[in-house]
């Protein structure tokens, strides 16, 4: 690092801005690359029922594995994609794949409940995006009451005519809305009731908190239930780790949850074998 002060640190912080955004244009160009060249993929995570331990729907993840062959976080490039637009090809490809996966699981006699799929604000805030997402559920013959379009918390802040009319749709075809990551956003929660929310996914940085010392973090998951609850929402849990955690939350009155004590996200054949060994 440049502690040592003095001329070269300016020199140095230079270069690292340099590379920075050097690095960040070539992911861009990469980026935009990734969909023609079959770089990108989706793996799968279910939820469960807390009061019946069944599968109650799969939630598609972005994968991305680059030129260099390294594999890449959404978190890393999804903000990338956002800027630079190319979140609404590359979101239409997930939806599809998506739909396409839930499709032939479920012609193989598979049970899972519903298929989510995340959706960035930039989709949400296409006019189109409502259509498309039709037209997909169509193309693939999937059950548009049996989709549910993972949000965040930033994306339902504003109350557009383009948001309106994409809810009114969806609510008109039975497409479920969740509330990703809850928690971590805004404190204004009128958007709650001004939209059809069915789920509330409460995100993991307080579920994993839950099994501490936490007095406080059990009040505030259990106010995210009860709150949810009210509302006439499902609550869902995300990043469950632990048996611990998983019993506070069943105590709690939670209703679904997810994360690594069920299972990582897996590559399509794994979750089919998964799956099949789940009870009904
Ligand atoms: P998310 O939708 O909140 O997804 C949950 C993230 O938590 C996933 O990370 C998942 O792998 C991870 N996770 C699940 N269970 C556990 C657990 O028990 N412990 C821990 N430590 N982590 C757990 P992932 O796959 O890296 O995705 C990160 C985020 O990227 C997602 O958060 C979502 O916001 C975004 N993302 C992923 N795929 C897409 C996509 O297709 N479109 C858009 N717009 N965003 C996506
Ligand atoms: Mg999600
Ligand atoms: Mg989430
Ligand atoms: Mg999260």
């Amino acid at each position: 690092a440049a502690k040592e002060g003095g001329r070269n640190s300016f020199q140095f912080y230079n270069d690292s801005f340099f590379e920075k955004v050097q690095r960040r244009v070539t992911l861009e160009q990469e980026l935009r690359q990734a969909l023609p060249r079959g770089e990108l993929s989706l793996v799968y995570q279910p939820t469960v029922c807390l009061r019946h331990g069944n599968v109650t729907g799969i939630e598609a993840l972005l994968r991305w594995q680059g030129p260099d062959g390294s594999l890449r976080s959404p978190v890393e490039f999804i903000p990338i994609a956002e800027d630079s637009g190319e979140i609404l090809a590359i979101g239409r490809w997930v939806l599809a794949e998506a739909c396409r996966q839930a499709g032939a699981w479920h012609e193989a006699g598979l049970q899972f409940g519903r298929i989510a799929v995340n959706v960035s604000a930039v989709q949400l805030r296409d006019p189109q995006f409502a259509d498309d997402v039709l037209a997909i559920c169509q193309r693939y013959r999937w059950p548009t009451d049996r989709l549910e379009l993972e949000l965040t918390e930033s994306a339902l802040m504003r109350d557009t005519e383009v948001l309106r009319r994409a809810f009114d749709l969806f609510a008109a075809n039975g497409i479920t809305l969740a509330v990703d990551d809850f928690g971590t956003g805004f404190s204004n929660l009128a958007y709650l009731h001004r939209f059809p929310v069915r789920h509330l996914k409460i995100d993991r940085s307080f579920v994993q908190q839950l099994s501490g010392d936490g007095e406080r973090m059990r009040g505030l998951t259990q106010a995210v239930v009860t709150l949810g609850h009210a509302l006439g929402m499902a609550v869902v849990a995300e990043g469950v780790e632990t048996e611990i955690t998983l019993d506070l939350l069943r105590q709690q009155g939670c209703d679904e949850a997810q994360g690594y004590l069920f299972t990582r996200p897996l590559a399509p054949e794994q979750l089919e074998t998964w799956l099949r060994v789940q009870p009904g």
